[in-house]
């Protein structure tokens, strides 16, 4: 019976256990997590009738990984799909207005958003040719080189900052934004990609009547579904362990995980899905060159201030997911998402709940301001964008210092390193979102086919030593 580590118990190290436990006969599965909390990043609070979320907020169906994962668990009558509005409408800051953005290819070239030489760049986009060689850019000079500067600005720059908060000119299109690289590689544009996989998803779904993705949470938030997986591997398999090395006893095949407290327990297998730092500092002393490798994927900070206002209080309709500030606005708000326009119940009667994003690539040095200078600071941007007439009478400041992994340019050859790395070191495995994909359905997916190797590794070094 194989016994693994697994050190991280967010949705990566969950979702890992659960698959690992269907894949593997009488498997013995550790997950040694640092914290009191299970779930890492997903954290649903319950406080004074609201509903909030630490971390993310909710996940596509575009990827069924996160969606048939619930579905197994049994979870479908807690889920709770984002409201319509919310889907269609999002709104961008410009000049200190908000402005609907168009959800249509259609919408994009007649909204009074864009200027005329920005419509046409992108009504050409289809004829552009195709990127010559292999060689990565940012999604900005991608856009830039697509679409032209007015669209990399005014949209993509934001849309980057609503995914990593980070710095569009910095962030690889090929590693951060895959699906728009393989619309050019295979379809020569993305407007004929994105064409295209809407047939495809009509096609395949026809009932939904939607060719984009649908947001999915849970009544209870998104707790649920790391309760649900915690559940699942059994409480008693989780234990709060802070991992600060990794040996390998070669002699005896086996993986010696150390805490920090001096404890120290022997695997057959290790599979590290902690943050790139944690994973590196514990990897260290077995191999420099892969901990430095590791090393070398930064992550932004973020500030994320949520804040509950009367509903008499703000003028404005909420009925959208909320709005994204592109950077040349300079402002202090990265993005706001209209929490209880989204999901049912995440206000109580006569409240609204917003969510504020600060800090990120474009202003990190908010993450590190007093609780009341920022919440003071959101308010009167809240003040400003949305006309929001008294002050919130329920505010909390989550700090998520090192939140998100920035895949930079160049980020898949890094990924290639630490694969080519890896076949060093038979036993060990690196999962978690700092390397295929930050969304939570890209942790999901990610962890099912770590499960799947692991298995394989497993069943086959069981044949070699027979
Ligand atoms: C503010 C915010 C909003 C987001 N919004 C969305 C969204 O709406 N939709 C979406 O799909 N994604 C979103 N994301 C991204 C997504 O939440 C994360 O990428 C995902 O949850 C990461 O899961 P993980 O298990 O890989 O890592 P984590 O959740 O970071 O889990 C890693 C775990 O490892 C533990 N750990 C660290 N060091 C050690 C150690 N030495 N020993 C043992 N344990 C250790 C940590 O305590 C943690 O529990 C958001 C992220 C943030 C921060």
């Amino acid at each position: 019976m194989p016994k693994v580590a697994i050190i991280g118990g967010g949705i990566s190290g969950l979702a890992l256990a659960y698959r690992l436990r269907q894949y593997l006969a009488d498997v013995d599965i550790q997950i040694l997590e640092s914290e009191k909390n299970i779930g890492g990043k997903i954290s649903s609070i319950h406080e004074q009738g609201f509903i909030y979320e630490s971390g993310p907020n909710g996940f596509l169906d575009s990827n069924p990984s996160t969606l048939n994962l619930s579905k197994e668990l049994c979870l479908s009558s807690q889920l709770s799909p984002a409201n319509d509005a919310a889907a269609k409408n999002r709104f961008l800051l410009l000049g200190g207005k908000l402005r609907l953005l168009p959800s249509s290819f259609i919408g994009l070239l007649t909204t009074d958003v864009l200027s005329l030489r920005a419509k046409f760049s992108l009504a050409m986009e289809r004829f552009q040719p195709r990127k010559q060689d292999s060689s990565d850019e940012s999604i900005y000079a991608f856009a830039q080189r697509r679409v032209g500067t007015e669209i990399a600005e005014k949209l993509v720059d934001p849309f980057v900052t609503g995914i990593y908060a980070g710095d569009a000119r910095q962030v690889s299109y090929q590693a951060g934004f895959p699906r728009l690289a393989a619309m050019e590689k295979n379809y020569g544009s993305i407007s004929k990609g994105l064409k295209a996989s809407r047939k495809a998803r009509l096609a395949t779904n026809p009932e939904s009547g939607r060719s984009s993705g649908q947001l999915w949470s849970f009544d209870q938030g998104l707790g649920t579904l790391t309760d649900a997986l915690a559940d699942r591997c059994g409480r008693s398999k989780i234990r709060q362990f802070q991992a600060s090395n990794l040996k390998h006893d070669k002699d005896n095949k086996k993986w010696i995980v150390e805490g920090g407290n001096g404890e120290s327990e022997s695997f057959d297998i290790a599979v590290l899905s902690c943050p790139a730092m944690q994973q590196a500092q514990i990897l260290k002393n077995l191999d420099e060159k892969l901990a430095d490798i590791i090393s070398s994927i930064p992550y932004n900070s973020l500030a994320v201030v949520v804040m509950g206002f009367r509903s008499g209080d703000v003028p404005i309709p909420l009925d959208g997911f909320g709005y994204l500030t592109p950077s040349s606005e300079n402002r202090s708000i990265l993005g706001v998402q209209w929490c209880s326009s989204i999901y049912r119940g995440r206000a109580p009667a006569g409240s609204v709940l917003l969510r504020a994003m600060c800090g990120g690539a474009s202003r990190p040095e908010m993450v590190d301001l007093d609780d009341d200078v920022l919440a003071k600071m959101i308010y009167r941007e809240l003040q400003l964008s949305m006309k929001i007439q008294a002050p919130p009478y329920f505010v909390k400041v989550i700090r998520w210092k090192n939140a998100i992994p920035q895949y930079m340019v160049n980020h898949l050859d890094k990924i290639q390193s630490i694969d080519e790395t890896l076949t060093n070191h038979p036993g060990l495995y690196l999962t978690g979102n700092a390397y295929k994909g930050i969304s939570i359905n890209d942790c999901v997916e990610n962890a099912e086919n770590t499960a799947v190797q692991i298995s394989r590794w497993w069943n086959r070094s069981k044949e070699r030593s027979f």
